[in-house]
């Protein structure tokens, strides 16, 4: 017994089974193990058979030639046999995917015969409205009559424009009335996908989708944004976000129109860069406001800020800024805040201000806030900041009498005269005040006793050149003056003025309009 083995690999099919050539007396026996799975390769085992040993002949060679034929065909044939039905499972695959994911997505599928005027709607296409698979009419004018009255036009118009081979497809977003009465959004996506000779179009195919959700949730987000923006410039002032970069970029992310009444600017002039702003702060305020954003960065506390800006329009005006800062991932710091309009309370605050200083008669500072003035200068003098300052106490003469001759409006334009005066001879660092009734005190800043007299006495010289004229008649005034010294060893302002007073009282008691010095030894 003899016998030759041999392999053929082998797409498909179970083969099992023998055969004996007549001319050859060759038996061919094969077998395939039916443990393999389909589709994959697999060796078919061939074995030719012989009763006796020997040497193969031309005709032996001749059938192996024809059994390796033999295979391969049946080796193509099952190939292709085997891709075919591959191709066929995965049309299926996908036919099933598609299917699943079009019911899943709210998506129906039309298909429109344009010169029947038929148009077929999927079951999903049926179900967005709410209808059952037979509740619906194929008639396309029926199909119009679901669109919404105010949309009609737009979407007929962008049919046509697609029929007419303006637009490479149909997509359009519509209001669609269901089943039950009400509209819900689609949108239709379609393309014409055959026309005759003249290009007139035959078959149009397209899915609709129901984008009522999303629809209604860009809806609200509008509404939110809507909201926030009518608020952010309604609110008076300046809403903004304002942001600073590691690089050192700075820019208004968002300004609310609030931005033209706080700096006669728009939100667009300021989103790139806030030099614009910053040209805008007045000079003198500029290094403080830039400076307090620095800290806030910084420390990342609250931001707030007082300043002043110069408007074309509006002139010079306050405005306060207050705003929160974040610090961002990039390293940026973002501030979200607003800007005011101060400048009524910053006048009020002066006038307040003024009101607590300033005496109303004379305008002179009022007893309190020369006090306070007056200690300023005597600490000055403690500290060696001025070499020295001499003090005056001034009091009218026989105010009383001007009172009662002239009457007491007489007597205030008789105060606020000699107020002039002596104001009218300070210099710029001297203080004045009005301490009493008709009691005033000067501090002269680096005068010594000899040139506080001096002043005194011009000061007389220029009340008697100048009387107070009154319907035409002179009234004289004479002031008597008390000189003394702040002293650095003094324990207050109050000892000065102590020593002037008692230099008063000599001048008033050696016959008023005179000068008396407390000379200090
Ligand atoms: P002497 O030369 O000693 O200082 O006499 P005098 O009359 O100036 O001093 P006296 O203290 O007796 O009187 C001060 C007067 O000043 C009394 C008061 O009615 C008047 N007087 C005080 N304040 C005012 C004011 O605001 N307006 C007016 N018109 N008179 C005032
Ligand atoms: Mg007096
Ligand atoms: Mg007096």
């Amino acid at each position: 017994m003899m016998y030759w083995s041999f392999l053929i690999p082998l797409q498909t099919g179970v083969f099992t089974g023998n055969c004996t050539t007549p001319a050859t007396g060759l038996c061919v026996f094969w077998r395939v193990a039916r443990s393999l799975p389909m589709r994959q390769s697999r060796l078919v085992f061939f074995c030719l058979l012989h009763d006796t040993p020997r040497d193969m002949t031309e005709e032996d060679q001749a059938f192996l030639r024809d059994l390796a034929r033999l295979a391969a065909g049946i080796i193509e044939r099952d190939g292709t046999q085997v891709r075919l039905e591959e191709d066929v499972d995965a049309l299926r695959e996908g036919e099933r995917r598609m299917t699943l994911a079009i019911a899943g997505s709210g998506t129906g599928i039309w298909d429109r015969d344009i010169k029947a005027g038929e148009i077929y709607y999927s079951a999903g296409w049926k179900a967005i409205l709410g209808y059952t698979d037979t509740e619906i009419s194929n008639r396309i004018e029926d199909s119009y009559t679901r669109i919404h009255p105010d949309d009609l036009d737009y979407v007929r118009a962008a049919i046509r424009a697609h029929f007419e081979q303006q637009t490479a497809s149909y997509e359009v977003e519509h209001r669609i009335r269901c089943k039950d009465g009400h509209y819900k959004w689609i949108s239709s996506r379609g393309r014409v996908v055959s026309r005759d000779a003249d290009g007139t179009p035959l078959r149009m195919i397209g899915t609709t989708t129901d984008v009522s959700a999303i629809r209604g949730l860009s809806e609200r987000l509008q509404q939110t944004v809507d909201l926030l923006t009518n608020l952010t410039n309604e609110v008076p002032g300046l809403v903004f976000q304002y942001q600073r970069t590691p690089r050192g970029e700075s820019f208004f992310s968002y300004a609310s129109a609030g931005i033209q009444d706080m700096y006669e600017l728009t939100p667009e002039q300021v989103v790139a860069d806030d030099s614009a702003v910053n040209r805008l702060v007045h000079p003198d305020d500029l290094p403080g406001y830039l400076m307090s954003f620095d800290v806030s960065a910084e420390s990342l506390a609250p931001w707030h800020f007082e300043y002043r800006v110069w408007l074309p329009r509006q002139g010079l005006r306050w405005r306060q800024g207050d705003a929160r800062p974040v610090r961002l991932s990039d390293g940026s710091t973002l501030w979200h805040g607003f800007i005011t309009d101060i400048t009524e309370r910053k006048r009020i605050e002066a006038e307040l201000q003024e009101f607590a200083t300033v005496d109303f008669l004379t305008q002179l500072p009022n007893r309190r806030h020369f006090m306070m003035q007056i200690e300023a200068e005597l600490t000055k003098v403690q500290r060696a900041l001025v070499r020295r300052s001499a003090v005056l106490m001034c009091d009218l003469d026989h105010f009383k009498l001007i009172n009662d001759q002239w009457g007491h409006s007489v007597g205030d334009q008789a105060l606020r005269h000699f107020a002039a005066i002596l104001r009218d001879q300070l210099n710029a660092w001297d203080l004045a005040g009005r301490v009493g009734g008709e009691e005033f005190a000067v501090v002269l800043s680096g005068k010594d006793i000899g040139q506080a007299a001096a002043f005194a006495q011009l000061l007389q010289q220029r009340i008697t050149g100048t009387p107070l004229l009154v319907g035409g008649q002179h009234i004289p005034l004479t002031v008597s003056v008390g000189v003394s010294v702040i002293m650095a060893s003094d324990a207050s302002a109050d000892a000065a003025l102590s020593r002037g007073d008692q230099a008063l009282y000599r001048a008033k008691k050696n016959g008023r309009n005179r000068i008396e010095c407390y000379e200090v030894v």
